[in-house]
């Protein structure tokens, strides 16, 4: 099971991967994660993609990708795995089509309006140690500026400003809008409401894997 979720930029793709991640064991692949570990650590990769995530545009397409064919052929993806911010394009979306086509998929689509968008990033906080997401807007941690998992104090993630939001939106836009059409041709795409609290959000998402999951079994058992 391949479970995509896209949506724009603060949607909530990255907290409802590690739910997902937590409730049936997939593992959620965050492509920004990986590459803000790789500039982290001061990698090739790194230094490569760098200036493009500083303001808000895409890494080039063939360090990405290559990042994630190595990725979902570890191990603990042999049953299924959640991607979050991948794909980003068409491009992408072949790509991953081609290395990893026959595994069913679902592409769940997080949407919510566009204010409600740059009000959460603006609130988005992250912690460097354990990559969890927080958002001052719907949840407060335990201690003021701390991370709740791991005592980590709490960061704004360096994108988080307007000016690189209002980028990334027109990226979104323009560049991985279009997979609305790709995933609807496929006959995988799924598009709910994002708007509402973490599990008003949590339960639509649930509701569809489990469907999903339900015919896959029922398909394997006609087999
Ligand atoms: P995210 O954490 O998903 O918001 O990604 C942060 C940044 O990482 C993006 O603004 C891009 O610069 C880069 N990035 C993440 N995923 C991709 C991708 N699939 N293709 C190209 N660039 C990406």
């Amino acid at each position: 099971m391949r479970i995509i979720l896209f949506g724009p930029p603060g949607s909530g793709k990255g907290t409802q991967g590690e739910l997902i991640q937590s409730k049936y064991g997939f593992p959620k692949i965050s492509t920004g994660d990986l590459l803000r570990q790789e500039v982290a650590a001061g990698t090739p990769l790194g230094r490569k993609a760098a200036a493009q995530m500083k303001k808000g545009g895409l890494v080039k397409d063939d360090l990405v990708v290559e990042m994630m064919k190595e990725r979902i052929f570890k191990e603990d993806c042999r049953v299924g795995y959640v991607l979050d911010g991948f794909p980003r394009n068409i491009f992408q979306a072949r790509e991953l089509e081609a290395a990893d086509g026959q595994r069913k998929e679902i592409a769940i689509d997080i949407q919510l309006p566009e204010k409600i968008i740059v009000e959460r990033l603006l609130a988005r906080r992250v912690c460097p140690e354990c990559e969890s997401i927080l958002n001052l807007s719907l949840t407060k941690p335990k201690q003021e500026g701390i991370c709740d998992h791991c005592g980590t104090e709490l960061i704004r993630r360096e994108d988080d400003t307007l000016e690189v939001i209002e980028e990334r939106l027109k990226v979104y836009h323009q560049q991985t809008k279009p997979l609305v059409g790709y995933y609807r041709e496929k006959n995988t795409y799924r598009r709910i409401d994002g708007s509402g609290g973490i599990q008003a959000v949590s339960r639509q998402i649930y509701a569809l894997l489990e469907a999903a999951m339900a015919n896959h079994s029922e398909k394997e058992a006609r087999k």
